[in-house]
């Protein structure tokens, strides 16, 4: 038998969203609950014929899409197969064996995943209510502190803090741990997520976005990070050149220029959903208020939660259980089109 490296034998498969059959709706992956911009569905189309050359590993139009629309040097702009890749690359560049990765104890899955591919140790500071603590990240720091990840709004809370808290765990972290702030969900947050752009001057600090949420362009596979410079050309080295398909650049870029038609999508998915969470909250269950497409349900019990979920999958509808957060009394769901937010909530009324 071919034996892999122990550290990768002993991982497990990243534990992906159960996809459901043909027939069911998944509300398990936090996608978008709107097409993309019909200029990126048409730009990316028109790109098909374009699939013989390989792709331009500078990225060099998207990344002008994103400088342009959001005020930054584009030097400064790298582009993922998804900001997952960014991710990767950076646990890669900055984290090994030895070495403390912090994340908050509702963080996003993959960052775990991603220290452990590298040998590092993810250590999970406490949050409050559902929400992230920089007292209690900078309580957590320590001499083996590689890098801080905060997720803003974070995943699978939907909970943000606001941006004078980032500002301040940046100031009170030691210049010499890196600070990601993954900003996934940033389009939906009210706390103006462009504002913490400039904490990237600091030489310490990245900022990652992605084009899989609010621009409804998960199947695309493109992620976006504002990064200094010099952790940008760390990040290169490790990056996958070519990474990001033909079609999902220029489809990416369509999709940046049209900053109205993700604006309309945000609007429409904000209102759903807090339609959708003030009825959960009438029928007793309990929400965190969330900033992003999807809303983190509590129910009374894990049996509960267990109840609830069975009855929505055989009504065709896939939330997402917590267990693996160690939230197994809740489940999280991502806002859809309101005909299937009522099926969701007439499954829960019957279980309740
Ligand atoms: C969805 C998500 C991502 C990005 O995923 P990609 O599709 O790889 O860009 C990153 N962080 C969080 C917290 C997410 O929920």
């Amino acid at each position: 038998m071919i034996r892999p490296v122990p550290h990768i034998g002993a991982l497990s498969p990243y534990a992906l969203a159960d996809l459901g059959g043909r027939d069911t709706v998944s509300l398990a992956q936090n996608e978008s609950a709107f097409p993309a911009s019909p200029d990126a569905l048409a730009a990316g189309r028109e790109a098909l014929a374009d699939l013989a050359l390989y792709p331009d590993p500078d990225w060099t139009d998207l990344r002008k899409a994103i400088a342009e629309t959001h005020g930054v040097d584009p030097e400064l702009v790298l582009c993922g197969a998804g900001s997952m890749e960014l991710i990767g690359c950076l646990m890669r560049a900055y984290a090994g064996a030895g070495d403390v990765v912090l994340g908050t104890e509702l963080s996003y899955a993959y960052v775990a995943s991603a220290s452990a591919q590298v040998q590092a140790e993810f250590v999970r500071a406490p949050e409050e209510d559902f929400t992230v603590s920089v007292d209690q990240i900078l309580a957590c720091v320590n001499e083996r502190t590689r890098i801080v990840f905060v997720c803003n709004p974070g995943n699978p809370s939907g909970t943000a803090i606001a941006n004078r808290e980032i500002l301040r765990l940046r100031t009170e972290l030691p210049d010499n741990i890196l600070l990601a702030i993954d900003q996934a969900y940033g389009e939906f947050a009210e706390d103006e997520p462009d504002a913490v752009f400039p904490l990237v001057e600091r030489d310490n600090t990245v900022v990652l976005r992605t084009f899989s949420k609010a621009h409804g362009l998960a199947g695309a596979r493109v992620g976006w990070g504002l990064f200094p410079q010099d952790i940008a050309g760390e990040i290169r080295k490790v990056l996958n050149p070519n990474n990001v398909s033909v079609a999902a650049q220029v489809a990416a870029a369509a999709a940046m220029r049209d900053q109205a038609h993700m604006k309309r999508v945000v609007v429409e998915t904000a209102q759903i959903r807090d339609r959708f969470a003030a009825d959960l909250r009438a029928m007793g269950l309990s929400v965190p208020p969330s900033q992003t497409n999807f809303v983190l349900i509590r129910f009374a019990s894990a049996a509960a939660a267990q109840k609830a979920h069975a009855a929505l999958v055989a009504n065709g509808l896939l939330l997402r259980p917590m267990g693996g957060f160690g939230l197994s009394d809740c489940l999280r769901a991502t806002i859809c089109s309101e005909p299937v937010m009522a099926r969701v909530l007439k499954v829960l009324e019957g279980t309740l």
